[in-house]
């Protein structure tokens, strides 16, 4: 399948939060316009011929199906939005749904909106235009979504002409989840892998599942399953680079790594813990 033809539109004002490219037929990518780009995820949505797929949600400050609708990009097929994990950046706007997928290893957490979990970290200064005049960003919380389908390794998610399997690659987080579209050896794979350093010290990042993990994506490439990377941050890559990123975290994972890592999460784990309790308290 052809990949690149681009074309971005504001569908109007009330809607200019998003902004969206078709990237190839029947495929959109969809981003959160004022929100930092080197920390707003991708948000892909698929036609198919018998329901439509949105591939994570962004933080959820706007109503993303109805921008969808409005922009005429889903209309009378169902649609459902799957979660390739539970973090803030991309599950926040899961809410919105009616029907939701996320993985088995984080649906608990998604169900009673853990915000720990979701690693919840957003400041004012990474919104550059408020949704609302009261906005604020340390009232931003991860609803709680009770989840239509939860994923197992090895699912297939059928979207009538198109069917997507679920690879569960932890390691990032304990439920990420790539998306392996084979026909057309399309893999959307969230935070598993983007072109950038991989984060492995978040509190249910795990550094021995992520290097299987990695051994995972690059068997995908030895058997020429993959030919492109639609990641969940950033831009989009080739089975090479695929390749070189997982096996530079796999050649770079060593005692000196590990012990920074230990400390980051360390770090990162009371941050959150306690960002999050402070918001129990005051509501
Ligand atoms: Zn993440
Ligand atoms: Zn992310």
């Amino acid at each position: 399948m052809p990949l690149g033809s681009a074309v971005h539109a504001e569908v109007d004002s009330q809607w200019s939060w998003f902004w969206w490219e078709e990237v190839s037929d029947g495929l959109y990518l969809i981003r959160e316009r004022f929100f930092e780009p080197s920390k707003r995820a991708n948000i892909w949505l698929l036609q198919g011929s018998q329901r439509d797929l949105v591939i994570d949600t962004g933080l959820g400050l706007m109503s993303l199906p109805r921008f969808l609708s409005s922009a005429g990009l889903i209309g009378t097929k169902p649609v459902m939005a799957v979660v390739t994990h539970i973090h803030f950046d991309h599950s926040g706007g899961l809410h919105h749904f009616d029907r939701a997928a996320v993985h088995r290893a984080e649906a608990s957490a998604l169900m009673r909106g853990d915000n720990f979990e979701t690693a919840t970290w957003l400041s004012d200064w990474d919104i550059k235009r408020r949704p609302q005049r009261s906005w604020r960003a340390k009232n931003y919380r991860v609803k709680a979504v009770q989840p239509a389908r939860i994923l197992d390794d090895g699912d297939i998610i059928n979207l009538g002409n198109r069917q997507l399997t679920v690879l569960h690659m932890p390691g990032h987080s304990r439920g990420s989840i790539c998306l392996h579209d084979k026909e057309n050896r399309i893999l959307f794979s969230g935070d598993v892998v983007y072109d950038g350093s991989m984060i492995d010290w978040l509190p249910s990042s795990n550094i021995s599942d992520y290097i299987q993990t990695c051994k995972h994506l690059m068997t995908l490439v030895d058997n020429n399953l993959v030919i492109k990377v639609l990641p969940g941050h950033f831009d989009t890559f080739d089975a090479e680079r695929l390749y070189s990123l997982a096996s530079n975290y796999i050649a770079n994972v060593g005692v000196c790594h590990k012990i920074l890592s230990c400390a980051a999460r360390c770090i990162a784990s009371l941050a959150l813990w306690f960002k999050n309790y402070s918001k129990r308290v005051d509501h």
